[in-house]
């Protein structure tokens, strides 16, 4: 037992050995008028007691992890792990972005070739990594749209913005000074090139178009939608953020498009949500190449560098060079799948998504489209006699053990429940949830209560989701 003793805890008195450097007190750092008196009455757990304590909290979570995350728009894929572990070597982690270039070689040709890549996808010709989420993308497109206007000495300052299009599009575009116009879709829910003329002025500077649209509809016309901007002068910007529906199959250089932003955390496989890390690349052709943000990385056969002298550049958008673990993360996805991969994920997204709606619209009404790409909308608004909306049936989905779809939007379909799939849900996750929305549809006639007062088995019921973003409480 001596030797144990011995032995025991490290050093001899604790486990952590003497400081071997002189000791100084606290206040001879820091003012004392803010050093506490008194030591705070921190808890403290035994491991084991933390460890339930963090498994419990993180039960009471949904991700997509645990099932099936149907939020249209979203693209909530499942993320090979994978990626993760990659994104976490030391080489990835512990460079710093002010390292000289000739330390850093890999993280800028690991980003070089990502923008190869995405410049390979969309068939534009410059790009940036900077912008860190897709409204960031957004607005980085439209601030070089402005750059570009005032360099041929125009004042364009409308930009055009169909009713189906995301949130984030007319308020980039606010934000960035430009002021919106919407563009009716038609009764099928796409873009008429006869409604575009019919707003068109020498004052619209671009049209910002998500294809497929929010409906989950692919904008068929448009090719012709480009050729009549380019005619008046205006630019075509393609809000990439659905590319999940259409990578490796078309290409945005074919539908005539000059500014695409990706979304990497959707399409290109990083988990996110929560305000978690994003990047929202943005692709220009040749003409708008000298204004993107610097630097930009180039390389010259020999070594990769940043590039600070780009002509027209509007300057930096992102501190240093934008959210570099999901570049890493990005392009291992895009480098694992290859051009067949990523052309077969967006078929399954489609295929799953077309399924879920071939089930579904026998039962909830379908109101744009027969098919769909990668998502689709359907509307509850059949229910509302029986006095159920449709934040009733995402919230009874919840007790059901799904994530509820996006609902009340796009905000041309009534009591809208927007579904998407995504490719890495099997035909029995799929058929799990038909199931449940069944069994909605019918506890909604003969058991209205059950639907109403849902959900009853998480751990918070209905919140007053109002009051939650009014008056924010992260501490609990
Ligand atoms: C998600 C999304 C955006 C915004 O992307 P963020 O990264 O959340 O800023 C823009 N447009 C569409 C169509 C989207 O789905």
């Amino acid at each position: 037992m001596e030797l144990l003793n011995k032995y025991k805890g490290g050093a001899k008195k604790g486990y952590i050995s003497k400081l071997d450097i002189e000791e100084k007190p606290l206040d001879s750092f820091f003012d004392s008028a803010y050093l506490r008196e008194k030591y705070p009455p921190l808890p403290s757990p035994a491991e084991v007691e933390l460890m339930r304590h963090f498994i419990k909290l993180s039960l009471m979570n949904y991700h997509v992890d645990k099932g099936m995350y149907p939020l249209g728009s979203c693209t909530m894929k499942y993320n090979p792990k994978i990626n993760e572990d990659i994104a976490r070597l030391p080489g990835f982690t512990n460079i710093h972005p002010e390292a000289p270039e000739s330390t850093i070689q890999g993280a800028l040709q690991l980003m070089f070739e990502l923008g190869e890549f995405l410049k390979e996808i969309s068939g534009l010709d410059a790009i940036t990594l900077q912008p860190k989420a897709g409204a960031h993308g957004e607005l980085t497109g439209l601030l070089i749209t402005r750059a570009y206007f005032r360099s041929i000495s125009e004042e364009r300052g409308i930009v055009l913005i169909p009713d189906t299009a995301h949130g984030t599009n007319p308020a980039s575009s606010a934000r960035a000074g430009f002021k919106v116009k919407e563009v009716k879709s038609n009764k099928n829910g796409i873009l008429e090139p006869k409604s575009l003329r019919e707003s068109m002025s020498e004052d619209v500077a671009l049209l910002m178009i998500t294809n497929p649209n929010t409906l989950g509809i692919f904008e068929s016309h448009i090719r012709e939608l480009a050729h009549i901007l380019h005619d008046h002068g205006a630019l075509l910007y393609m809000d990439g953020a659905n590319l999940n529906a259409i990578m490796g199959k078309a290409k945005a250089s074919d539908f005539g498009v000059d500014i695409i932003h990706f979304n990497l955390h959707k399409t290109f496989s990083t988990p996110h949500g929560g305000g978690g890390p994003g990047s929202g690349p943005v692709a220009v052709t040749d003409k708008l190449s000298s204004f993107l943000p610097t630097p930009t990385i180039e390389f010259d056969d020999e070594k990769y560098y940043f590039n600070w002298t780009l002509k027209n550049s509007i300057g930096k958008v992102s501190s240093f060079y934008g959210a570099f673990s999901v570049m890493v993360k990005a392009y291992i996805y895009i480098r694992l799948l290859g051009a067949d991969g990523l052309e077969e994920a967006a078929c399954q997204a489609v295929i799953n998504s077309n399924y879920l709606l071939t089930k579904l619209r026998e039962i909830y009404r379908l109101p744009y489209g027969k098919n769909c790409m990668h998502e689709f909308v359907l509307s509850a608004s059949d229910f509302k006699e029986l006095g159920i909306r449709t934040l009733d049936i995402a919230k009874r989905l919840l007790d059901y053990g799904y994530h509820a779809p996006t609902i009340y939007f796009p905000l041309i379909v009534p009591e809208a429940l927007m579904i998407e799939p995504t490719e890495t849900e099997s035909k029995e996750s799929l058929d799990g949830f038909i199931q449940a929305m069944k069994n909605i549809a019918k506890e909604a006639r003969d058991e209205p209560d059950k639907v109403k007062q849902a959900p009853s088995s998480t751990h918070v019921g209905r919140l007053d989701e109002v009051k939650a973003n009014r008056e924010l409480n992260v501490r609990w």
